[in-house]
């Protein structure tokens, strides 16, 4: 849940005139008591503010910032977007496997020679190509890549919560970024690894912001 501006200015008001009613946190909006009860009970209820009877609205001192953790949700990709590793559709499978384990990472991106995005190979595409028969020195990744228009993409305007959904949904580890004027064009890429390591450091920072 995130909080609205007017929540937010609501939060205002009361630290600067606590204790205050509800009519007069109303008043300052020109709105009615009713029309603000739903946010009056939401603040309350994330224990933001404290409601005395007779008394009126005070400012828990809790910070606002937990709810801050659900912005996070709606950060851009292009926050987070890393660079991509990109291969010409042309290279062997061996060399694949071997660009995968000197860049530690677990997918490449197949390009073709305008540089176009064509293809993902990832771990599984390799494991399933190394039962078969075939030379990998010999067979180049276009053979047993997945291949466009297949490919799930995602542009560096949408948020961590679309990357997130897009990779559980189709259930895979990674989405390349690609430039929403010209989609053949990767810009970035956001993995799973990467999602899970900026919630891990975003929880770090609100408990210790120098960690
Ligand atoms: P791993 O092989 O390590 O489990 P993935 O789960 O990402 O990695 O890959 C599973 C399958 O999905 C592979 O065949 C891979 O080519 C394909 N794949 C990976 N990323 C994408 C994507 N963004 N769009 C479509 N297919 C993908």
């Amino acid at each position: 849940m995130e909080l609205t501006p007017r929540q937010m200015k609501m939060i205002e008001i009361v630290k600067e005139h606590q204790p205050i009613s509800g009519e007069a946190i109303a008043k300052q909006f020109g709105l009615s008591r009713a029309t603000l009860r739903n946010d009056l009970s939401i603040l309350t209820m994330t224990g933001l503010l404290d409601a005395r009877p007779k008394v009126g609205y005070f400012y828990t001192g809790q910070p606002v910032e937990p709810l801050l953790f659900d912005k996070l949700y709606h950060i851009n990709v292009s926050e987070i977007m890393i660079p991509p590793l990109m291969i010409l559709q042309t290279i062997s499978v061996y060399e694949a496997v071997t660009t995968l384990f000197m860049y530690d990472v677990g997918s490449l991106y197949v390009k073709n020679e305008a540089d176009e995005l064509i293809g993902v190979l990832s771990r599984k595409d390799l494991l399933r190509f190394s039962i078969s028969a075939t030379a990998p020195e010999k067979t180049p990744v276009a053979m047993i890549m997945t291949r466009m228009p297949n490919i799930i993409t995602i542009t560096p305007k949408e948020t961590i919560l679309t990357a997130g959904t897009l990779l559980s949904r189709h259930e895979i580890d990674t989405l390349p970024v690609i430039d929403p004027e010209q989609p053949k064009k990767v810009i970035g890429k956001v993995t799973k690894t990467r999602i899970m390591d900026f919630f891990i450091q975003a929880g770090h920072d609100s408990e210790h912001p120098s960690f």
